[in-house]
């Protein structure tokens, strides 16, 4: 199929309307079989819990085109998985993993014409999201969802293309509660974050970097990417909290530097303000993100670099950006079957 003509070089993070997007309905207890559409609005009562209450929830994958043309998915069961946590959490209908696969290779398919070439630094962004619609007033959930998946062409999160190096800048405000729902994908967590956002802007970093909200001294994440970093001492840590998105991508990376990179592994709290001259190399990760570099963190009223200058990638970050990313463009082995190839 012809692609259509777009600058895909030149793409940021941006929402572009695509031919098609799935959608179903659950209603009486069942999901219809769905289908696709090609309205882009959303027609929903004035009441829908989701508007008034947050009742929703949405996850976040890219499919990416193959040297050979073949197109792939990266881990897609584990959104699935990810999705119906979240549901559970917010009382809403479970999607079948069924459906939410499907529904995902329609709509990808259904618009091969916007997914980037091969070689083109973009990809395409995959949402799926699930909404209480339906007339309601008291705090109740739902009588009826609508599950839906739209795609959109992307290039980096991060303004600059490639792998450019971030900083972050620790917020005073906190995203999630130790026990609250900060370990779901669902739409209320984002809402309060956006401030904390513009506050970093204004510090001149790229995003806000959250401390545990108990103590404000483990790093939890950021405002929609996880955190990796290497040691001095030749270690692979991760925070280990239940505050924090699961994300996929931090998962995966954690795998390959155990197995893949023989490095040693750990999820662990880990105090910044202790622990911060021992940190190697620092990254925030995400699908959005892939893997972005951090060179400072703001925090304590200043500006603390990470490595010597702050400015260039390191050879730790470098590796396992190289080795992720060439994983999810079928340019390396997919030793642990991770990728999902769509028919088109
Ligand atoms: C989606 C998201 C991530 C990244 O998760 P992936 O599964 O790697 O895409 C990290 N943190 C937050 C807050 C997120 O919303």
């Amino acid at each position: 199929m012809n692609k259509k003509a777009l600058n895909w070089a030149q793409l940021g993070f941006q929402y572009s309307k695509t031919d098609y997007r799935f959608t179903a309905t659950y209603e009486n207890g069942t999901w219809n079989a769905g289908s696709l559409v090609d309205d882009e609005m959303i027609l929903v009562h004035e009441g829908a819990p989701s508007l008034h209450y947050a009742q929703q929830c949405f996850e976040g994958m890219k499919a990416q085109s193959a040297e050979d043309g073949r197109v792939l998915l990266f881990r897609p069961d584990l959104n699935s998985e990810r999705m119906n946590l979240t549901t559970q959490r917010l009382l809403m209908p479970e999607v079948p993993k069924r459906l939410f696969i499907r529904a995902i290779e329609e709509t990808v398919r259904a618009n091969s014409a916007w997914i980037p070439p091969y070689g083109s630094g973009a990809s395409l962004y995959i949402r799926p999201m699930l909404i209480g619609v339906g007339e309601n007033l008291g705090l109740n959930p739902a009588q009826q969802y609508e599950f839906r998946v739209f795609v959109s062409p992307v290039g980096p999160y991060y303004k600059d293309a490639g792998l450019a190096v971030i900083s972050l800048a620790v917020s005073e405000m906190d995203r999630a509660a130790p026990a609250g729902t900060g370990s779901f994908k669902a739409g209320a967590n984002y809402a309060g974050g956006l401030l904390a956002t513009l506050k970093a802007k204004e510090l001149g970093a790229n995003e806000a970097l959250y401390l545990d909200s108990a103590e404000h001294r483990y790093i939890d994440e950021a405002g929609s990417a996880n955190i990796v970093i290497a040691m001095k001492d030749g270690s692979f840590i991760t925070p280990s909290s239940n505050a924090i998105l699961p994300s996929i991508t931090r998962r995966s990376l954690m795998h390959l530097a155990g197995k893949q990179l023989s490095m040693k592994t750990e999820e662990r709290p880990i105090d910044l303000r202790k622990e911060f001259a021992q940190f190697e190399e620092v990254a925030a990760c995400g699908t959005a993100a892939v893997l972005s570099p951090v060179g400072k963190i703001w925090f304590d009223k200043k500006w603390h670099t990470v490595c010597q200058d702050g400015q260039t990638v390191g050879p730790i970050m470098q590796e396992m950006y190289d080795l992720l990313v060439g994983i999810q463009k079928g340019e390396l082995a997919d030793n642990f079957n991770w990728l999902h190839e769509v028919e088109i």
